[in-house]
């Protein structure tokens, strides 16, 4: 049987890109969307037409209960789960801490940090040798905001990205011995839907200059070194934070 791989916030951007390499290597896939219904289903559309076992399921990562959902959902059509990809995150406006309320830092923490926490608990439920399971590898999407700190722009978002960096050390160590290998990848700026969001869309234009490689990067280069994390040729690597920044 096909590996089985879970994308949170699979519906576009780095989430979508490494789906469509997943599918190609061969991975049954559960492609986890919030709001993009449409996206979703038309990725689920041209993954299936190129023969993939995939579903998509829709489920607020922030919410215990629909984590717990979305994961019984994996069970029902696979009955297993292999890796996990901690994909979906957000980012606000660009502001001072000053200006930031708590609401604010509470979403923000909400769905980068205790999102991707809950779902690796799962993960771990369903991969761990020690619960019956066969192993896995769990792959953190952080940023390499967590290292530059991210001033006068969002330094919740860089400190959310440092607690997944956290996590992805310590969760290594915690269940290495249960065959479940635990990394994240911390990209740069990449071309994405998120920058506007963060209320700047051409935000890389502006800061390339600081990128050594003098570009920013494509969903699809992060999206290759997720796919080389989970896969077995990563199977001594864990517990590493591999940037993927063009050298930023
Ligand atoms: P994106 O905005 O296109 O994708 C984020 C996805 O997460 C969206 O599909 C969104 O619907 C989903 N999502 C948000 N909140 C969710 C929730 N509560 N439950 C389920 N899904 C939810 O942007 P992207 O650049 O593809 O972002 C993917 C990851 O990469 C994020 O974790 C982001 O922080 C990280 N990242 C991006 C960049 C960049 O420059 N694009 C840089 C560093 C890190």
């Amino acid at each position: 049987m096909s590996k089985v791989m879970l994308i949170t916030g699979a519906s576009r951007g780095i989430g979508a890109a490494t789906a469509r390499l997943a599918a190609a290597a061969g991975y049954a896939l559960c492609l986890n969307f919030r709001q993009r219904r449409d996206a979703a289903e038309q990725l689920l559309k041209e993954l299936r037409s190129h023969g993939a076992h995939a579903i998509a399921i829709e489920a607020d990562i922030a919410d215990e209960s629909q984590v717990v959902r979305l994961f019984g959902a994996i069970d029902a059509e696979f009955g297993r789960l292999d890796a996990l990809v901690n994909n979906a995150g957000i980012l606000e406006r660009q502001m001072r801490l000053h200006d930031m309320d708590k609401a604010r830092l509470e979403r923000v923490f909400a769905v980068n940090v205790f999102g991707s926490f809950l779902c690796a608990r799962e993960a771990v439920k369903r991969m761990s040798t020690r619960y019956g399971g066969t192993g896995g590898a769990i792959v953190n999407v952080s940023s390499i905001a967590a290292k530059l700190g991210s001033p006068n722009e969002y330094i919740d978002y860089a400190a959310a990205k440092g607690a997944i960096d956290s996590m992805t050390l310590g969760l290594a160590k915690e269940v290495a011995a249960e065959g479940i290998r635990v990394n994240a990848v911390r990209p740069g700026v990449i071309y994405t839907e998120i920058h506007a969001s963060g209320g700047e869309p051409d935000r890389i234009e502006r800061i390339r200059s600081s990128v050594p490689m003098g570009r920013g990067g494509e969903a699809l280069e992060v999206a290759q070194a997720i796919l080389w994390l989970v896969s077995d040729k990563a199977s001594y690597t864990s517990g590493a934070l591999l940037d993927v920044s063009g050298g930023r």
